[in-house]
């Protein structure tokens, strides 16, 4: 079946993946491959920005790409590589930088939050961090990049690049992408209150045994306000609630609504549904990622594949970037 044209997505290596990765981006990433020619990068140099520490990096590689695979990202469908693996990236992101006015990155909200959050660490990566987003993106010559409504905002500003590049240059070599805006469910923690990360320990893994999913979703926060179990319940406010909405059937979702108003169940039976719901679900995910698991040279040999087949178109677009400059 012809494709309907290129999408790029890159995440961070952030080791073990979480409900929230799961909801937010890789049932995206998987539903993606049939449509699309998908191009998924895991963005190591991106990583380096904010870490302090790189000994996991390696690791955490591993650990997300095994989650991808395990969970029907198809390396025979999609190119799935790490970044730093394709070298055409730095020059793309030096070329694009010449092209991208100081002013204009210093002013952005998400640069001015990184300096709030990590005052000691303000590195010249951090400044040119949407440059490298934006050279991410044109290098493997992308139609379509999926975003969450809070994300649009990075993609414009690839295509002002984009812009300023082809009319500096008067060519048309760099594809402006296009935004794939997707309504992503916001997941919050078992904190209920922030949205799940690893950073605010709030999460629960998919690759966690029933019995650590057991016990986080133990841990959840539910309706404040029901503070004895003969009280009545708000399922609107409770984050276990919006959780069975995504893991249980219909019937007990109806179930756990109307009960839960009534007092007709309680909070510890409520969530013990929700992880036995959860743990069900990532059944055949949790068995092929063992599978996998066994095996790690192949997911570095899969890996290593992906980084040839983004190479080549890597290479193209630089070919053409360079023409366009009028290089020597
Ligand atoms: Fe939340 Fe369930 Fe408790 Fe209702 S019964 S407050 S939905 S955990």
């Amino acid at each position: 079946m012809e494709k309907k044209g290129r999408v790029f997505s890159g995440a961070r290596p952030t080791g073990k993946q979480h409900l929230g990765n799961y909801l937010g981006a890789i049932n995206n990433y998987v539903a993606l491959q049939n449509d699309y020619d998908c191009v998924y990068a895991v963005v190591d140099i991106h990583a380096l920005t904010t870490m302090e520490t790189t000994k996991d990096l390696k690791a955490n590689t591993l650990d997300m790409v095994l989650d991808w695979l395990a969970a029907g990202i198809d390396p025979a469908k999609s190119i799935v590589f790490v970044q730093s693996h394709v070298p055409q990236i730095n020059e793309l992101h030096v070329i694009l930088s010449m092209v991208t006015m100081l002013g204009k990155l210093t002013d952005l909200p998400t640069f001015k939050e990184k300096v709030r959050q990590q005052p000691q660490n303000v590195n010249y990566g951090l400044v040119g961090y949407p440059v490298l987003m934006a050279a991410d993106i044109v290098l493997y010559k992308t139609n379509l990049v999926p975003v969450g409504v809070d994300q649009a905002p990075h993609i414009e500003f690839t295509r002002e690049i984009v812009r300023s590049f082809n009319y500096r240059y008067n060519t048309d070599v760099l594809i402006e992408p296009q935004m794939k805006v997707t309504e992503f469910p916001k997941v919050l923690g078992i904190d209920g209150q922030q949205k799940m990360g690893k950073s605010l320990d709030n999460h629960i893994e998919m690759a966690a045994t029933p019995e650590e999913t057991q016990k986080r979703v133990m841990m959840m926060v539910t309706d404040p306000q029901r503070k004895r179990r003969s009280d009545p319940g708000n399922p609107d406010v409770c984050n276990v609630y919006s959780l069975h909405k995504t893991f249980s059937s219909p019937d007990e979702v109806k179930m756990v609504n109307q009960e839960c108003r009534t007092a007709g169940i309680g909070c510890v039976d409520c969530k013990k549904l929700l992880a036995k719901n959860i743990n069900s679900h990532f059944v055949p995910f949790r068995e092929k990622r063992a599978e996998l698991a066994q095996k790690p040279e192949r997911i570095w040999e899969i890996l290593e594949d992906g980084a040839d087949r983004a190479r080549v178109i890597a290479a193209e677009t630089i070919r053409e970037v360079r023409d366009a400059i009028g290089m020597p």
